[in-house]
């Protein structure tokens, strides 16, 4: 090591490293950080005498890799308040969408929205995130739902990660729903999506990954392995939102394409979940959207862990089903509602998730050689991340070996 730019001593590390039992815990231990990188890391006794420009006592606080968010809708116009009152009063969906209500009621909003108005009302969604300790965050398009209103979207995620300072990983979902426009002619959309969508969405350089829902009430399975083919002829890594509410065989789907991640799976099969194991696609489970939905059909934890898929947990942050901007509650509402341990509810929204993101070779674990993303915690041990809800553990928050201001815009 040539000179150290930080040096964190005095620190109680959970280091998530895969082969580490459960946590990966090192205490007392230190962490030398060297242009943004984790250069050393182990026992505070086996630290190497190398200057360090600066030596800061974390007093015994403990260290994890800062959270990643791997799944989340936070760019998006107006609100859906009024529609989940009308819900909990007893108003049926045939009724709401009736009215006019649904997802079509947020591209609506999303559509009138100006990129600068959209951008707005997004950043306290991310600030909250970043105040939970998030340092990475995925932002999925979905609400535009034509060319013009879905390149906004990405750009707003783009200009998000900028001004932020956090990383923004983008996903086109613009198969997320059927536009009224082509209420009729949903091939005529994923031809739309196809031919014109994606290639200049690849052009322009606006997402690293494209997603897709899979549901009878949006993209059936064949509408979803044409966007799926054409993504991959463009080097595009793909996600899917599989078997939330039904099993049309999603996860076996994003199995066949060796997608990143397969979210959701609520009605997921044995045979899909043997099949994700095979393809190494990570399952993205989402408590916020089940709860909000009062779902009751469990996402299948026994199978998932019997054939070694490995898990994540995300906030699913969106107007209709998981208003959640906190990291740390989804992993609480988790382990409460799905039956995760606080290991794994961990494992899930750092390692695991860094591997939804395909980032699992820069960032999700405490390791030599990767990003210092590091969230600094006022807690007596990991577990108690998702034991208390409505606190902020949060002490603070490094992003590429730097301080982060958590309320800065
Ligand atoms: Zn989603």
């Amino acid at each position: 090591m040539a000179t150290i730019d930080l040096l964190l001593v005095d620190a109680r590390i959970a280091t998530l490293r895969p082969d580490g039992t459960d946590y990966g815990i090192i205490e007392p231990g230190a962490v030398a950080v060297c242009d943004g990188r984790i250069a050393w890391l182990g026992p505070q006794q086996d630290l190497p005498t190398t200057p360090a420009r600066e030596t800061r006592s974390l007093d015994g606080r403990w260290i994890t890799p800062a959270l990643i968010d791997c799944h989340t809708h936070l760019v998006f116009g107006g609100d859906r308040a009024a529609e989940f009152e009308r819900r909990l009063q007893g108003a049926s969906y045939e009724q709401i969408a009736a009215a006019g209500g649904g997802i079509l009621t947020t591209v609506q909003a999303t559509r009138a929205a100006s990129a600068d108005d959209l951008f707005a009302a997004a950043m306290p969604r991310v600030q909250a995130l970043a105040a939970s300790g998030v340092a990475t965050i995925e932002i999925k398009s979905g609400y535009g739902l034509d060319i013009a209103n879905e390149l906004k979207m990405l750009e707003v995620a783009r200009r998000l990660g900028a001004a932020s300072g956090l990383t923004v990983a983008t996903t086109l979902l613009a198969a997320h729903a059927v536009p009224p426009e082509y209420r009729d002619d949903v091939d005529g959309y994923v031809d739309l999506i196809c031919e014109e969508l994606l290639p200049a969405v690849a052009e322009k350089n606006l997402a690293d990954a494209v997603d897709a829902y899979c549901e009878s009430f949006a993209f059936s399975s064949e509408q979803v392995a044409r966007v799926f083919a054409k993504a991959q002829s463009l080097g595009l890594p793909l996600k899917l939102h599989a078997d939330q509410l039904s099993d049309l065989g999603g996860a076996e789907l994003a199995a066949r394409f060796s997608a990143l991640s397969a979210d959701h799976l609520e009605y997921s099969s044995a045979a899909g979940i043997k099949a994700l194991a095979d393809s190494g696609t990570v399952a993205v489970l989402l408590p916020g959207a089940f709860l909000t939905l009062r779902e009751t059909q469990q996402p299948p934890v026994a199978l998932l862990r019997d054939h070694g898929v490995p898990i994540a947990v995300a906030t699913d942050c969106n107007p209709g089903t998981s208003p959640l901007c906190s990291l740390p509650e989804a992993m609480a509402l988790a382990a409460r509602v799905f039956g995760l341990t606080p290991a794994e509810c961990l494992a899930g929204t750092t390692r695991e998730a860094a591997r939804a993101l395909g980032l699992a070779a820069d960032r999700g674990t405490l390791e030599p050689g990767k990003r210092a993303d590091i969230a600094v915690w006022d807690i007596e041990h990991p577990r108690d991340l998702c034991y208390w809800l409505g606190v902020r553990p949060l002490s603070h928050l490094l992003i590429a070996g730097r301080d982060i201001n958590l309320t800065a815009s």
